[in-house]
C-alpha cells in the first residue's frame, strides 16, 4: 500500500435499515423479565457455567465492582446477586467469549469498521493484542508493547510542548490506574486530563463546589430509609442505576413519598418488581414514584422556583421555612427570596409545563417534611444551565435545612463506576494548587500549573492542530462527545491515538495518522503482578472506596493491567529520569496506594481500610458535620433566571437519552423494552399530536437537523415514534443524534455539552 495512501474513514457509520416494531411503553420496571433477559445476555456472552461463576461475584465483598454505573452496594450484600439486569449485560459483555484477534484486523480495514456502528462493532468481543495503525496505512498491524510504548514515548518526546498531549480518561479506570495516569501527565508536564465526567456530572460537582462546599454527593443508603420525601429529577433510574429501584422501593416502604420529575414518564419509577421477592414475580410490584412532574425539556428552574415560591408564600402564614438553619448556615436569603416574589407566576408556569395545582401540592409536601433527599442525573447536567439546575435544587433544600442531617440531602447519581474516583485521585485540568503541591512532594518534581483541556476543549484543541497526541484510558471519545463529524476531524488531525481498551469501538476507526489500540484487563479478570495477585480500588457515587479483585483468566495473555501500560507508557517517554519507580509501584498495588495516601486527604490507612469488606467513606464535611466550607463558610442561596427556549417555526427542543439495552456507547441490543421500542435505535420521539400538526405517522422515516452559528448538522434516517413528552420536544438516543449538538453548545461554567437541550427541525426525506 502507497505510504502517502488516504485513508477514506467515514466519521459517521452507515445507517442499517431495521425493520424493528413500535409498542406500548411498559408499566412495570424489572421483574422476571429483567432477569429472563439478563440471563439470556449472559448465556449469549459467557455461556452457561462462567455465566454462573462470574455473576456469583459481582458487587460481592470478595468479588470485583461492577462495570457499569457507581450506585452503592448494600452492606447486606444479597447471596443469591447483588447485580441488575444491565448489570448483568455489562459484565457479559466484558466476559464475553468472543476475541478480536489479529487476523480480525488483516480483514477488517478501518475503513470498513468505519461504516460499522457500536452495536456491531462491540459484539466482536475483547481486544486480544497490541495492535498498530501505521501512518499511510489500512489496516491494524500487531506490535510488540515495548515496540508500541516507544511509539508513544517517541510522539511525546517530539511535540513543541506537553500541552500539545492530550491524556482522556473514563470513568472505569481504577484509583490506582487514574492516579499513576494523572502521574504520568503530570511528570510529563501537562494538566491535559478530560474524562467523562467533563460530560455528565461536571456540571454537579462545579455547582455544589461552589453553593456547599463539596462537589459530591451528601447522602448514604441509609439515608434513604430516612427520608420523607425523595425527588428523582432528570433520571431514568430503572435503565442506567437498577439497583436504586430497589433502595426507592424500601424508601416507600419505610414511610417515603417519592417525586419524579421528567419530560419522560420512566418506566422503573412507576412499578418496581423486586425480582429477588416472590411478590416480585407474582404480585404487580411496588408503586415508587406518588408524583409524576412532566416537566418540559430544561424547565426544572421554573419548577423548583415554582416550588419555593409557594413554600415561600406559605410561609407567610405559618413558619415552614428552616429559619434558624437558615440564620446560623446559609447566605444569600434575601436575594434569592426577593427573585422568587418578582418572579411572575405566568412564567413559572409556562416554561415548566407544570400546573399551579401541582406546584402547589409539592411545595406543601415539602412544607410538612424536612428530611429531604433530590437525586439527578444527565436531565438537570447537561443544558446550557445546567449548574443553574444542580444549584437550585440545593435552594430548596436550604430552605428546609435539609443538608447535612439524616434522611436529608443532594444525591448526583453518577453513571460509571469509578468517575467520581477518578476526580478524587486527580484526573482534573483543573486542580487546586494543594493537590499539586502535595504530589510534587511526594514524587520530588514541579508539577505543571498552568490549567489544562476539559474533553470540550481538548477537541477543539485538536480540530485547531494544537493538540497533537491523543491517550485514551478506556472509554470512546468519538462516540461519547458531542458534534460527532467535528470531532472525528479532530482526532484525525492528530499524529497519533492511543485506546486502552477492552473491546472495540468507532474510536478505534476513527483514529490519528498513526493509531494504537492497547488491550487492558477488565473487572472480571485477574491481575497478577510481580508480588502476585492484585486487587483495585474504586469510589461510588456515595463516596465509599472499596476493593475489587476479579478471578476470571484473561481474555488473552497479552492483556496488561491498566497500571502496567501506564507504566510502560511512561518509562518510554519519561526515562530513569522522572525518579519515579513505576515497576516499583505496578509489581504491588499497595505501593500506589501508599503515594495516593501521601497526597490526596481521607485516605488515612488506606490500604488496611481497603481491604476492609465494606471498604470505608471518604469525608464529607458536609455530611459528616453539616459543614460548608465554602468561600463564606455558609451554604449559599444563588438566584438563577428562568432559562429561555424560544423554539422557532417548526422545530423542536431534543434530548439525547440511553436506550434500555445501552451503557453509555455500548449498545448490548437494539430494544428499548421499557419504552416499547423494539429493533430500532435510530428514533425520535414525539408527541402525538406534534407528529399530526406536522403531517407525520408513526414509523415515517425523517432527517433531523439542527443549525448552529450557520452550521448545519443533519442525522439522518430517523424513525418517527409518537412517544408521551411535551410538547414540541423530542428525544433521541446518543450517540446517534450526538452529530446534531455543536461542540460548543455547552453549559455555563462546567462546559458540559448540552445534550438534552438542542433545537432540531425534522426533515421528511422524499418517499
Ligand atoms: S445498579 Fe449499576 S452498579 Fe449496580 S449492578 Fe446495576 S449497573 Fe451495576
Amino acid at each position: 500500500m502507497a505510504a502517502n495512501y488516504k485513508r477514506n474513514v467515514q466519521a459517521l457509520p452507515d445507517v442499517v435499515s431495521a425493520e424493528g416494531a413500535i409498542h406500548e411503553p411498559k408499566e412495570v420496571g424489572a421483574g422476571p423479565t429483567g432477569v429472563r433477559v439478563a440471563m439470556q445476555h449472559a448465556l449469549d456472552e459467557m455461556g452457561l457455567v462462567r455465566s454462573l461463576k462470574v455473576l456469583n461475584q459481582v458487587n460481592q465483598k470478595d468479588g470485583f465492582d461492577c462495570p457499569g454505573c457507581a450506585w452503592p452496594d448494600p452492606e447486606d450484600r444479597s447471596a443469591l446477586g447483588e447485580y441488575c439486569e444491565n448489570g448483568a449485560k455489562a459484565v457479559a459483555t466484558e466476559a464475553t467469549q468472543a476475541r478480536v484477534t489479529p487476523e480480525f484486523f488483516r480483514v477488517w480495514s478501518v475503513e470498513a469498521l468505519s461504516k460499522k456502528d457500536e452495536y456491531w462493532l462491540g459484539k466482536r468481543g475483547r481486544l486480544t493484542h497490541p495492535m498498530v495503525l501505521r501512518s499511510g496505512s489500512s489496516h491494524y498491524e500487531p506490535i510488540a508493547w515495548d515496540d508500541a510504548f516507544r511509539l508513544i514515548g517517541d510522539e511525546l518526546q517530539a511535540l513543541d510542548t506537553p500541552d500539545e498531549a492530550v491524556f482522556y480518561a473514563s470513568g472505569r479506570t481504577s484509583n490506582e490506574a487514574a492516579f499513576l495516569y494523572q502521574l504520568l501527565a503530570r511528570r510529563f508536564g501537562t494538566n491535559n486530563l478530560p474524562d467523562c465526567s467533563n460530560m455528565c456530572h461536571e456540571s454537579s460537582g462545579y455547582g455544589l463546589k461552589q453553593v456547599i462546599g463539596v462537589g459530591k454527593g451528601t447522602v448514604t443508603l441509609a439515608d434513604f430509609e430516612k427520608a420523607e420525601v425523595i425527588f428523582v429529577v432528570g433520571q431514568n433510574p430503572g435503565t442506567n442505576h437498577p439497583r436504586m429501584l430497589g433502595t426507592l422501593q424500601k424508601a416507600k416502604r419505610a414511610g417515603a413519598t417519592i417525586v419524579h420529575v421528567n419530560p419522560l414518564p420512566e418506566t422503573g419509577l412507576r412499578r418496581f418488581k423486586h425480582p429477588q421477592e416472590v411478590r416480585g414475580w407474582l404480585g404487580t410490584g411496588t408503586r415508587l414514584a406518588d408524583l409524576f412532574l412532566q416537566v418540559r425539556i430544561n424547565g426544572d428552574v421554573a419548577l423548583f422556583k415554582g416550588i419555593m415560591k409557594a413554600l415561600l408564600e406559605r410561609d407567610d402564614a405559618d413558619d415552614v421555612l428552616a429559619n434558624a438553619f437558615i440564620e446560623e448556615k446559609t447566605t444569600g436569603f434575601e436575594a434569592f427570596s426577593e427573585d422568587l416574589r418578582q418572579t411572575p407566576w405566568s412564567s413559572i408556569l409556562d416554561a415548566s409545563g407544570i400546573s399551579k395545582a401541582e406546584i402547589e401540592a409539592t411545595a406543601e409536601l415539602v412544607a410538612k417534611h424536612e428530611r429531604l433527599i433530590i437525586c439527578w442525573a444527565m436531565g438537570l447536567t447537561q443544558h446550557v444551565n445546567g449548574v443553574a439546575n444542580v444549584q437550585t435544587m440545593v435552594n430548596l433544600l436550604l430552605m428546609r435545612g435539609a443538608l447535612g442531617k439524616p434522611g436529608a440531602g443532594v444525591c448526583p447519581v453518577r453513571g460509571h463506576s469509578n468517575v467520581q474516583g477518578d476526580r478524587t485521585v486527580g484526573i482534573n485540568p483543573r486542580p487546586s494548587a494543594v493537590f499539586l503541591d502535595r504530589l510534587g512532594e511526594a514524587f520530588g518534581f514541579a508539577p505543571p500549573r498552568r490549567h489544562g483541556l476539559d474533553t470540550v476543549e481538548a477537541i477543539q484543541a485538536m480540530h485547531a492542530g494544537e493538540a497533537k497526541v491523543f491517550i485514551s484510558m478506556g472509554g470512546n471519545f468519538l462516540s461519547a462527545t458531542p458534534d460527532t463529524a467535528y470531532t472525528a476531524e479532530a482526532l484525525q488531525r492528530c499524529r497519533l491515538t492511543v485506546q486502552i481498551s477492552t473491546k472495540l469501538n468507532r474510536s478505534h476507526a476513527v483514529t490519528g495518522q498513526q493509531a494504537l489500540i492497547l488491550p487492558c484487563l477488565g473487572r472480571t479478570e485477574s491481575d497478577e503482578q510481580a508480588s502476585g495477585l492484585q486487587f483495585v480500588s474504586v469510589e461510588n457515587s456515595m463516596g465509599i472506596v472499596h476493593n475489587s479483585r476479579g478471578s476470571l483468566s484473561p481474555a488473552s495473555e497479552h492483556l496488561r493491567s491498566e497500571p502496567a501500560i501506564v507504566a510502560g507508557m511512561a518509562r518510554a517517554t519519561l526515562g530513569d529520569a522522572s525518579g519515579i519507580h513505576w515497576d516499583e509501584m505496578v509489581a504491588g498495588y499497595d505501593h500506589i496506594r501508599e503515594k495516593i495516601e501521601a497526597v490526596i486527604p481521607g485516605f488515612d490507612n488506606y490500604n488496611q481500610r481497603v481491604r476492609e469488606p465494606d471498604g470505608f467513606y471518604l469525608p464529607n464535611p458536609v455530611r459528616d458535620d453539616q459543614q460548608f466550607n465554602t468561600k463564606t463558610g455558609r451554604a449559599h442561596f444563588t438566584v438563577h433566571a428562568i432559562p429561555k427556549h424560544d423554539l422557532p417555526e417548526g422545530a423542536f427542543l431534543m434530548m439525547t437519552v440511553r436506550s434500555h439495552d445501552q451503557y453509555n456507547t455500548t449498545i448490548y441490543g437494539l430494544d428499548d423494552r421499557y419504552r416499547g421500542i423494539k429493533g430500532k435505535r435510530r428514533v425520535v420521539m414525539l408527541h402525538p399530536t406534534d407528529m399530526t400538526e406536522a403531517g407525520l405517522r408513526k414509523g415515517e422515516e425523517v432527517d433531523l437537523v439542527s443549525v448552529y452559528d450557520g452550521v448545519e448538522r443533519i442525522a439522518p434516517r430517523f424513525t418517527v415514534v409518537p412517544f408521551s413528552l411535551p410538547r414540541r420536544s423530542a428525544a433521541t438516543y446518543f450517540p446517534e443524534a450526538n452529530v446534531l449538538v455543536p461542540v460548543n453548545h455547552v453549559a455555563k461554567g462546567s462546559n458540559t455539552p448540552a445534550s438534552k437541550s438542542v433545537v432540531i427541525w425534522l426533515r421528511r426525506r422524499p418517499a
